[in-house]
């Protein structure tokens, strides 16, 4: 797929192209190597609505007894409109992101902001749990910039009616 990846992970000023960005941890091509670049995956795996990808990088230990396709049920549902990841930081095998994820309900922008943990065993990251902020609606938000970062305001892009 020859479109900017739904992360929107910038080398230099441009955008990267899904498939040199997220798409090879989704096909199982690549593993991620930093728990930023799983953190994305995850993201864009959301947007997409893979859910095996984001059961199989969730850890055994913490998802419960969801299913696959209640994660993929999920992912679809919600329409995911931007990520902001505001820190990302790693020591030895442990790994922390915050971030800032927007997407639409009713016509309204919401922004879900959570801290996610991460651990890496046998080489692989997997994401653990998070500390969410509360959910927050993003005020006045249909004349400023929309955040999946097209450059348009958000009423003549994702928030268009
Ligand atoms: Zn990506
Ligand atoms: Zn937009």
């Amino acid at each position: 797929m020859n479109t900017n990846c739904p992360c929107r992970m910038k080398e230099n000023t441009n955008l990267l192209n899904y498939s040199d960005c997220c798409e090879p941890f989704h096909l199982g091509n690549a593993l991620p190597e930093t728990p930023e670049q799983l953190m994305r995956s995850r993201y864009t795996a959301y947007y997409l609505g893979l859910g095996q990808y984001i059961f199989d990088t969730h850890h055994i230990d913490f998802r419960g007894n969801t299913s696959v396709e209640e994660f993929t049920h999920s992912a679809q549902a919600t329409r995911w409109c931007g990520l902001e990841v505001i820190h990302a930081e790693q020591e030895a095998d442990k790994g922390l992101v915050e971030f800032k994820a927007y997407f639409l309900d009713k016509d309204k922008l919401h922004c879900l902001n959570e801290a996610s943990n991460f651990v890496r065993e046998t080489g692989r990251w997997l994401y653990t749990d998070g500390e969410f902020k509360p959910k927050s609606v993003v005020k006045n938000s249909r004349n400023d910039p929309c955040p999946c970062g097209s450059g348009k305001k958000a009423k003549k892009c994702c928030l268009m009616d």
